[in-house]
Formats: structure tokens, C-alpha cells, sequence
């Protein structure tokens, strides 16, 4: 959008006509945020520090961040969701409740723009059926994932986590776009390095030597982001939590289970998710281990568990594995373990990978950085993604974080 026909883009930050928004990162939060904010007549700027891409391409933009778990995230436009594995389930709501935030409009009014709903058995694989089926006979409470993809367009390439090749996925770009078509404006490459304020209220924000001004700024760049840029104005800030997870495999020869939709099935147990999960990390571990494995000999688990906020986000990231994580880890291995020979993979070949975490997030919470508004003590400053998670998750954020930017883009 260009406002003033003739004149550059930045013009309109200064111009006092229009109320106006700054939205930092345009992932799940931020995209949401904007779309929502752009439709109640804002004029909406998203500042993105990462390309434009095209999705198929999203393995290439992983950001991760190695401490003592793996830490996942991609920054390019459309943020992390440009490799989600499209499951979709409320999670926190009583943790949300707790203060004073109802969430359940704001879930439904998601759930029907992502289109979320179970896969159709024609798109539940081989070997994801015989492990639902393993779960079943062993007696666990096994589920369908529902998922924000698009059953008819889906390609069955159990490619998710690397980018959709037939956008059968829903991800933030969309809300990008139609914040877009709602008059925003955005740009990429563009990373925020500070929050600029003066007299306890936000006046704008710094990308290197260049300033956007503006009186209410979104701060959605992910929760590895987001509490730097906090702290650089000295807002507290909380500890990081990821939802640690580790992958289990086995040989079991022709099943073709990496074209399986990843994750299309889940076992609930205590303070874990037990999902049905290929990484192709898979393949180097078992040959290392001296199998004579192809991609599609493999069956594979994930152990999901809602780890301590253990972690920290300074000039270094840290996070590592506490011993009730440790003891929720080999639980929930035990479990998959069991279910994964039930189905057919040879135990003997089990290996497991290094853990990963996929959901960083509680760096800012709620009650700490910011309030019920998702507001901070800046006046016009809020944070708006997985940083104000309250609590660990253990399991998928995206549809909780979209909710909270729809509870909150209400209130700003
Ligand atoms: C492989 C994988 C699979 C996943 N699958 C699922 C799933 O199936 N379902 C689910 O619910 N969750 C899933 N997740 C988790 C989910 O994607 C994230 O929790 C969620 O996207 C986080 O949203 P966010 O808004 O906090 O951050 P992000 O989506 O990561 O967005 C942050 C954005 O801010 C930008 N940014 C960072 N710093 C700056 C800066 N200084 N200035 C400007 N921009 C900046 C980044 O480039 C990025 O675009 C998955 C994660 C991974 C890694």
C-alpha cells in the first residue's frame, strides 16, 4: 500500500491522520495481529526481519539455536508456521482462565479460518495406521490429529516440516495477505534491533540506524527474539521452556511411513504427547548403527513432554534437560518403545535421536511482562506470540497463540 501516491512508503508514519500500528515478526502472532488490527481500521505496518519466500523452500530458513536441546524456528516471512506440521489443538485454556482470559470465541473464529478438522482415512498412511492400531491393542488412548491442511490438496509427500510444496497448509502468510489487501503495508528484511520510548509510552521502533515511529507497537518476534528486544527497555522478562522432545525409530522394512502426514495421530499421556513422527534423521542414525535402512523402512515415534521453564534468553540462549524432564523423557520412550514394536519395527534396531525443541516460548509472560492486554508497562508496547505463553504447552501452540492476537488486537 502506498498511501500518498508519489511519496515513499515511510511518509505515513508521520502523518497523524490514521491511527497506526507497528507489528515486529510476521509469524503466528504477529501475522494474526496485524490481519486483525488492518481489519479494524488501523493503518498496519509489519516489519520482518526475514525474506519472503517461497514455501516450498522453508528448510532453508531454520534458524536454529543449538544449546543443550536443539532449538526450532525458522525466520522468514510467515515465521515458524512455514514448517509446522499443521496440527491444531487448543492448548492452556485453563491457564488462560486463571487470569481472566476466556479464549473460546477467539478458538472457534481460528479454527474456522484455518479450516482445522481430522485427516480422512484415505490420508492416514500405512504406517501411521498400523502404529494407531498398536496403541489401540496396548490399550491407550490413541487420536487423529485435527490439522489446518486441506485434505483435497494435500500431496501425501510427508514433507510438513520442510515446506509445503502444494500449500495445502494453512500458514501466517495468508493473514499477511490479507492484512495486505486490508491496506497494510509490509517490509521484509527489516530486523527491529530496539523499542524506542519516551515518558513510559512507546514512540516507535529502531531497525539499525533507521527509525519507525508510532505510539502502539506489536512485539511478535518469537520467543528468542522478543525478550531481547524487552529487555533492551528494561522490561523483566521470563524463563524459556521449548516442549523438549525426542524421536524414536525402528527398521520396519517397506513400510513407506516418510510420505505419511507427520504426526496424524497422538497418545495423551500424563505430562506428555506421544505422536506419530518420521525425521530424516532417522535414516544416518540407523545406517551409523550399521542397518541397511531406505527412507521408507522406518517407523518412528515422537515423546512430546511439557519441560520445566528451565531455560534463559540473554546474549546467549541456554536450555538444557532438568530430571523430572529427563523422567518424563524415558516414560513417555518407554511408552513409544512399546507401541512402535506392537506395530511391527524391530526393537532391536531402536535408536533416538538428539532432543529437539520445537515450541520455545514463555519468555514474556503474561503476569510478568506484560498484563491480561498483552500490554507491557510502556504504554502502547505489547507482545503478541509464544513469548506470553504462561505456561508449557506440551503441545501444539500456533492455535492458542492466533486466539490470544484475536483476544488481543480486540483491546488495543
Ligand atoms: C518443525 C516445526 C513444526 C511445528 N509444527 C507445529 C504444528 O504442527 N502446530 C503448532 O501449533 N505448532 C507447530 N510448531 C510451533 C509453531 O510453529 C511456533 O510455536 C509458532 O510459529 C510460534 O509463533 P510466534 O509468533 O511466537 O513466532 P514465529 O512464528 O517464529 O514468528 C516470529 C517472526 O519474527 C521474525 N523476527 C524475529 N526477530 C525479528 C526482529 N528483530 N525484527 C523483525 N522480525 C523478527 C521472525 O523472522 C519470524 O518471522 C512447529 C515448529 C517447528 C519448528
Amino acid at each position: 500500500m502506498v498511501p500518498f501516491p508519489g511519496l515513499p512508503v515511510p511518509y505515513h508514519f508521520l502523518h497523524p491522520l490514521f491511527s497506526m500500528a507497528i507489528v515486529v515478526g510476521s509469524g503466528a502472532g504477529g501475522a494474526t495481529v496485524a490481519k486483525e488490527l488492518a481489519a479494524a481500521g488501523h493503518r498496519v505496518v509489519i516489519l520482518e526481519k526475514g525474506p519472503a519466500i517461497a514455501e516450498v523452500d522453508a528448510h532453508r530458513y531454520y534458524e536454529n539455536v543449538d544449546t543443550g536441546v536443539k532449538l526450532m524456528r525458522t525466520c522468514c516471512l510467515g515465521g515458524t508456521t512455514m514448517v509446522s506440521a499443521g496440527n491444531a489443538l487448543r492448548c492452556l485454556e485453563k491457564e488462560l482462565l486463571a487470569f481472566g482470559i476466556d479464549l473460546s470465541a477467539e478458538f472457534a473464529e481460528a479454527e474456522q479460518e484455518l479450516r482445522v478438522r481430522k485427516l480422512p482415512d484415505e490420508l492416514i498412511g500405512e504406517g501411521t495406521r498400523r502404529l494407531i492400531e498398536a496403541a489401540s491393542r496396548l490399550g491407550l488412548p490413541v487420536r487423529k490429529m485435527p490439522k489446518f491442511i486441506d485434505p483435497v490438496e494435500c500431496c501425501r509427500d510427508g514433507r510438513c516440516s520442510l515446506g509445503c510444496p502444494v500449500q495445502a497448509r494453512w500458514n501466517a502468510v495468508r493473514f499477511v495477505e490479507c492484512a495486505q489487501e486490508l491496506g497494510a503495508d509490509l517490509v521484509t528484511g527489516q530486523a527491529v534491533t530496539r523499542i524506542v520510548t519516551h515518558a513510559g509510552r512507546v514512540t516507535g521502533v529502531r531497525c539499525g540506524s533507521r527509525i519507525y515511529h508510532d505510539d502502539l507497537v506489536v512485539i511478535a518476534a518469537g520467543a528468542l527474539e522478543t525478550p531481547r528486544l524487552l529487555a533492551g527497555i528494561g522490561i523483566p522478562t521470563s524463563p524459556l521452556f521449548c516442549d523438549t522432545f525426542a524421536s524414536i525409530g525402528g527398521v520396519c522394512p517397506g513400510v513407506g511411513f516418510h510420505q505419511d502426514v507427520p504426526m496424524g495421530a497422538y497418545v495423551p499421556h500424563s505430562s506428555s504427547l506421544i505422536l506419530t513422527h518420521y525425521a530424516r534423521q532417522f535414516v544416518t542414525a540407523l545406517k551409523a548403527a550399521g542397518h541397511d535402512v531406505r527412507e521408507g523402512d522406518i517407523l518412528g515415534m515422537m515423546v512430546k513432554i511439557r519441560d520445566e521453564a528451565s531455560g534463559s534468553v540473554g546474549e546467549t540462549i541456554e536450555k538444557g534437560v532438568t530430571e523430572p524432564d529427563s523422567r518424563r523423557l524415558a516414560c513417555g520412550a518407554s511408552i513409544a518403545g512399546a507401541i512402535l514394536a506392537e506395530a511391527g519395527a524391530d526393537p532391536a534396531t531402536f535408536v533416538s535421536l538428539p532432543l529437539r525443541g520445537s515450541h520455545p516460548g514463555g519468555t514474556a509472560r503474561i503476569g510478568v511482562s506484560v498484563d491480561t492486554r498483552l500490554m507491557t508497562r510502556i504504554s502502547g508496547l505489547y507482545v503478541v506470540d509464544a513469548s506470553v505463553l504462561p505456561a508449557t504447552p506440551g503441545a501444539p501452540p500456533i492455535l492458542t497463540i492466533i486466539a490470544l492476537a484475536k483476544y488481543a488486537a480486540k483491546r488495543m
